[in-house]
């Protein structure tokens, strides 16, 4: 590790301003990733800029019936708060899906969106990897590559994105609120993440200096058919090799809304919303979820070790939209 100085922001003003005086330097807030990084030398800020004084907190209702969510509450507090889990049920799910207790003790919602990958080439300093030193090559690619993507991939990159937060929070249609040095905006969720294309070493679309203030979640009707169905290869505290957000509205027996994302097999939440609304309308049903997953996974593409990953997905999706209709 590096040697690095530390300050700390006491509002989210300062901390724009001090990010932009040093393009070495990184938030901090959790840290329980970047932390992780700084150790095995793949993250070498010479400035920490600590976030977690600034009071971004709140959970409280947004003026149009959703809910804000403060980007340094903690994970742990978001996903046992008593609105999140009754009006956001598969938010909750998802967080505690993820990690362990004492992870998501520290680890707080802006700093989820911003976990890096955990391809085992991303960590390793002696291998080529274009995440961690553009142009050097992907040793993922022709290499040992079992929990790699199979959607969205490039010649350049094929690691996935680790959160299952973010595969929730891709299903709600979450909305972040960002300040930055031109101001306030807001970033659709769809649009926080990217694919890897031939620049694999940004994972998002912000700009370094901005803050992500807080999640807004929009109202919605997704609260009694959810699931968050999370495989991998132990029961706890291990990423997803696939995972699904599922969640319908039903109205009768017919789908009125539905939302999939899935996570562990792309460079981002995966959504696709085309598929999604060819259901609307039909019944809920094995064979109509069954078509949906052939669609979705229509131009999946395996890279030898991972490739049994899209049957896998495929099932899970099936399994998950069965669950959450509550089909027998
Ligand atoms: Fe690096 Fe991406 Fe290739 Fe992994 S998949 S080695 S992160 S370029």
């Amino acid at each position: 590790m590096n040697s690095f100085t530390y300050k700390r922001a006491g509002d989210v003003a300062e901390a724009v301003a001090e990010i932009s005086k040093n393009t070495n330097s990184k938030f901090i807030a959790g840290g329980t990733n970047l932390l992780d990084l700084m150790k095995e030398n793949v993250e070498r800020p010479d400035e920490l800029i600590d976030l977690n004084h600034i009071t971004l907190k709140e959970i409280e209702d947004t003026e149009d019936g959703g809910l804000r969510l403060g980007a340094l509450q903690t994970n742990a507090v978001t996903a046992w708060n008593e609105q999140v889990e009754t009006r956001y049920p598969l938010l909750s799910k998802a967080i505690l899906a993820g990690a362990s207790p004492q992870l998501r003790n520290m680890a707080t919602n802006g700093g989820n969106l911003f976990q890096r990958t955990r391809c085992y080439y991303f960590y390793d300093l002696a291998t080529p990897c274009n995440k961690r030193q553009p142009g050097s090559g992907c040793s993922a690619i022709g290499g040992y590559n079992r929990i790699h993507a199979i959607l969205g991939t490039s010649e350049a990159c094929i690691a996935t994105h680790p959160s299952d937060m973010c595969v929730a929070l891709a299903a709600l249609d979450a909305k972040v609120n960002v300040t930055g040095k031109n101001g306030d905006r807001v970033v659709d969720f769809a649009d926080f993440h990217r694919l890897p294309g031939d620049e694999p070493q940004f994972d998002n679309t912000l700009q370094p200096d901005d803050v992500v203030t807080s999640i807004d979640l929009p109202k919605n009707n997704l609260v009694k058919n959810v699931v968050y169905l999370k495989l991998r290869d132990r029961q706890s505290y291990a990423f997803a090799l696939v995972s699904v957000a599922a969640a319908l509205e039903m109205e009768g027996g017919a789908i009125k809304d539905i939302r999939l994302a899935l996570g562990g097999v792309a460079h981002k939440p995966w959504r696709d919303k085309d598929a999604e609304s060819e259901l609307i309308g039909k019944q809920a049903s094995a064979e109509n979820f069954k078509m949906l997953a052939e669609t979705v996974l229509k131009d999946a593409k395996g890279f030898g070790d991972n490739t049994f990953k899209i049957e896998l997905a495929k099932r899970a999706i099936v399994r998950a939209f069965t669950d959450a209709a509550k089909i027998v």
